[in-house]
C-alpha cells in the first residue's frame, strides 16, 4: 500500500519567548486546527504552550 502525501511540516514556536523550538509533522487530514501543545522550552526553562507557526 502507498502511502498517501498528506502530511506536513510544521513548527512550533514558545508561545513564551516567541522562539521556534521544535519541528514536528502532522497529518492534515487528522488535524485541521492549528496545534498547540505543552512541552519544554530550553530557552525558558520551564514547560510552556507550544503554537503551531509558519
Ligand atoms: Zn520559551
Amino acid at each position: 500500500m502507498a502511502a498517501k502525501g498528506a502530511r506536513e511540516s510544521i513548527i512550533l514556536a514558545c508561545s513564551d519567548c516567541k522562539r521556534r523550538t521544535y519541528t514536528t509533522s502532522k497529518n492534515k487530514r487528522n488535524n485541521t486546527d492549528r496545534l498547540e501543545i505543552t512541552k519544554y522550552c530550553k530557552f525558558c526553562g520551564k514547560r510552556t504552550t507550544h503554537k503551531e507557526t509558519k
